[in-house]
């Protein structure tokens, strides 16, 4: 494991004084093994490094990624970690060779960089970036070095990113500047759910005007594909889970149909085909199950039916007869909603400022940090469809 090298540099005047190259003490939730609570404790965060920033993280949605890690992953050499990876902040401090952003600015951390120079980078059509841990440590699901110590141990930081703590450090490449008046305890979700859903709608399904769509799990991820279904011109769209609570936020975000499988004793597959007279043209799972990706791809028509793998697992194989793609379906993934993270976040925000994409719908919790496992709790038993956590309360 690397340790962090402590690195400091001379103030300039536009810094924060008070703490600009020095190792700040503060909150964050360590998740010391998986299975098991986070734990509030007092990490140390490292001044940023060479083209490194330091962000005052100040709100931040909980995931099902996160979750995903803790519970189903369970990647032993992914611990300890601090989760978090859909915040929002302002930039308490850069590092040497940092030309773009200065102490102040508002900020979302991404996940996924977008470095500009790698041959993902170069190439419309794809949103990967070498520079990435996705590319690098993807079973681990964190960056390889850290800026984060907490009890002598180094703490990695969870996709890169670790939203939940009070600061985090990343490079510039994986930081999106957004405008000065952003809401940043709505804007937050732009940094994963509400981006992933929608952008898996309008950019990897291509979803058409006057098209019939599926929309499998109804989480914020789901709820988001269904909003871009409808912003696409979608005419029917129908929402599927297990759990019914979730059809009124589906409804409000544009579903016109609603479908729970635990109530029909036929594969949901066919109860589709039933309703849609042979198959939807455009589906997309938002679970991360392996057999539900198999029905949405069942669920569309022969000949042009596109299914999008959003939900993630790799904790298992997925299988499906060769005839459905013989048959002329597709069946696609998406990552991050296919967007381009620092080209495209900035003008996330400014979509959610003209009211072209709600936000709001999506916040069904407000809790400060020191709850976390109970925002965790609530995810794990449905009854939230994002918890938006006050990591730095003003
Ligand atoms: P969530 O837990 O809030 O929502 C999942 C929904 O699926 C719940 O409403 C649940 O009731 C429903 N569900 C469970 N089993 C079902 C079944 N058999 N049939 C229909 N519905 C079922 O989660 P979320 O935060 O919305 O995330 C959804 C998925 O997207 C997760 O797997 C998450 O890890 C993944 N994700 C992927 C990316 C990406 O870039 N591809 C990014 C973020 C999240
Ligand atoms: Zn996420």
């Amino acid at each position: 494991m690397v340790s962090p090298k402590l690195y400091t540099y001379p103030l300039s005047t536009s810094q924060n004084m008070a703490t600009a190259g020095k190792v700040i003490k503060c909150r964050a939730a360590v998740a010391w093994k998986p299975n098991a609570p986070l734990v509030i404790e007092e990490i140390e965060v490292a001044p940023p490094q060479e083209n490194e920033i330091r962000i005052k993280v100040i709100a931040t949605g909980v995931c099902h990624t996160d979750l995903y890690h803790l519970f189903e992953g369970k990647h032993e050499e992914g611990f300890p970690a601090v989760l978090g990876h859909e915040g929002a902040g302002i930039v308490e401090s850069v590092g040497p060779g940092v030309t773009d952003f200065k102490p102040g600015d508002k900020v979302i951390p991404l996940f996924i960089s977008q470095c500009g120079d790698c041959v993902f980078c170069k190439c419309p059509k794809t949103n990967l970036c070498e520079r990435s841990w996705t590319s690098v440590r993807y079973g681990i699901m964190s960056e390889a070095d850290s800026r984060f110590t907490c009890r002598g141990k180094v703490i990695l930081q969870f996709m890169g990113t670790s939203t939940f703590s009070e600061y985090t450090v990343l490079n510039q490449i994986a930081v999106a500047k957004i405008s000065d008046d952003a809401r940043l305890d709505r804007v937050c979700l732009l940094g994963c759910g509400i981006s992933t859903g929608y952008g898996a709608a309008i950019n990897t399904a291509q979803v058409t005007p006057g098209s019939v769509c599926a929309v499998f799990g109804l989480g914020a991820v789901g709820l988001a594909a269904v909003m871009g279904c409808r912003n696409a011109g979608a005419s029917r769209i129908i929402a599927v889970d297990i759990n019914e609570d979730k059809f009124a936020k589906a409804r409000a975000l544009g579903a016109t149909d609603f479908v729970n499988p635990k109530k029909h004793s036929k594969p949901i597959s066919d109860v589709l085909s039933d309703m849609t007279n042979g198959g939807v043209d455009f589906s997309l799972e938002c679970v991360g199950n392996v057999a539900v990706m198999r029905s949405a791809l069942e669920s569309c028509a022969k000949g042009w039916g596109v299914s999008v793998v959003v939900g993630w697992t790799d904790m298992a194989d997925f299988s499906a007869r060769p005839i459905q793609l013989i048959a002329g379906k597709t069946w696609k993934g998406s990552l991050f909603g296919g967007f381009k993270s620092k080209d495209s976040v900035p003008k996330l925000v400014l979509d959610y400022k003209s009211g072209k994409i709600n936000l709001d719908e999506f916040v069904t919790h407000n809790m400060p940090l020191e709850k976390v496992n109970d925002a965790i709790e609530l995810m794990k038993t449905g009854g939230c469809i994002r918890t938006i956590l006050d990591v730095s309360p003003k």
